[in-house]
């Protein structure tokens, strides 16, 4: 395949590094996606700025960025939460991203990276939203794209990753099978993996972007909780990495799942350490939809994360998903997928059981825009 003109990006900044987060080995930035000598997870360990926090540009190429982040931070009614909360609910509004989901943030930066490293195509996994990301994204910088998702997945997404030109293949079964099969593609072909667990470490690294924001937004002053739709959980890793690198403290974060798959919410509720596998995911909330069975240590990473914040990690079923959707829809105009609204739905139970408090300041993230999932809306 002949490739299109690559856009210029900045080489790879000396003081990045990957970390082991298993072993604590310290490794040049490559396209490594796990620890060679451990098989830990890896992460991007940057210098933080002289006297202010990162920008975009620290993340993506001036060439591939197309506007990414910078989302509204929106106030609701408080009685949207629930009849008899006084404090304050906002949503934090990721549909506005230009592919319509906050995938867009990991990919402009996995991107820019894979380029930058030498990379000539792109492979995702990806139960929908990261796959129409990367599309976009590849589209834009003219490179190939291959994009694996399972056979379920909504047909507004499959819409996307086509219209961007990508290749699309589809797998039998849930997402762990996409998550094999573009591992196998990228060994064949040499290219990069821009799959958004926490595999590729340079796109989780640009989420604390998202944990900065918010925090800016609310003028430095936290929220008490947090709440934010997850499967394997890098987005609540950059929530926790941008409220540390902006306030050097967290709030309370929920870890939202769906009761058809929960691995996260399970072992936080029986007090493990260490997730298991799911055994067979079934929800509404497809992009949550991870049953974590080839890595359940990236859902451990995650409820570490959320106990350090003293907050918890929490299913929901899928009719107060729907509920919540439809609330954000026809009572703040805001057109989201089912996994957007776990969120709002888990902060909705989480009220109602004592946990949130009827003055506190809750946040909820919603991740995917409505029109990637149509027939859950009929
Ligand atoms: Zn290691």
């Amino acid at each position: 395949m002949t490739l299109a003109v690559l856009p210029e990006v900045e080489t790879i900044s000396p003081e990045l590094k990957l970390h082991c987060i298993a072993c604590d080995a310290t490794l040049p930035p490559t396209l490594v996606y796990r620890c060679p000598d451990c098989g830990g997870i890896l992460e991007v360990v940057r210098q933080k700025p002289e006297g202010h926090s990162w920008l975009r540009a620290d993340f993506v190429g001036d060439g591939i960025t197309l506007g990414e982040g910078g989302t509204p931070l929106r106030e609701l009614r408080p009685n949207l939460l629930h009849a008899g909360f006084s404090g304050r609910l906002l949503v934090k509004d990721e549909t506005r991203n230009p592919s319509g989901s906050f995938k867009d943030r990991l990919v402009a930066a996995a991107l820019s990276r894979a380029i930058a490293l030498g990379a000539t195509g792109i492979v995702s996994a990806s139960s929908g939203n990261a796959g129409a990301a990367a599309a976009c994204y590849a589209a834009n910088a003219g490179v190939p794209a291959i994009i694996v998702c399972p056979d379920a997945t909504p047909r507004g997404k499959l819409a996307q990753i086509v219209a961007y030109g990508a290749a699309l293949e589809q797998v039998p079964g849930h997402y762990g099978n996409a998550f094999e099969h573009a591992r196998q593609i990228c060994a064949e072909t040499g290219y990069a993996n821009l799959t958004t667990t926490y595999l590729n470490p340079y796109g989780v690294d640009a989420l604390r972007l998202i944990g900065q924001e918010l925090y800016e937004q609310m003028e430095c002053v936290g929220p008490d909780w947090i709440a934010i739709p997850t499967s394997s959980g890098p987005l609540v890793k950059g929530v926790f990495q941008g409220f540390m690198d902006r306030a050097g403290k967290v709030p309370r974060l929920i870890a939202a799942q769906s009761e058809g798959c929960a691995p996260i919410a399970r072992a936080f509720e029986d007090g493990k350490i260490d997730v298991d596998g799911w055994e067979n995911p079934n929800t509404i909330a497809s992009g949550i939809s991870d049953p974590l069975q080839a890595y359940p240590e990236e859902g451990s990473l995650t409820l570490s994360l959320v106990r350090a914040s003293k907050g918890l990690a929490y299913a929901v079923g899928d009719v107060g998903i729907r509920e919540a959707m439809i609330d954000l829809a026809r009572k703040a105009g805001l057109f989201c997928e089912p996994t957007g609204a776990a969120s709002l739905a888990a902060a909705r139970d989480l009220f109602i059981k004592g946990t949130i408090g009827s003055s506190d300041t809750v946040v909820c993230i919603v991740t995917g825009h409505g029109f990637k999932d149509f027939a859950a809306w009929t």
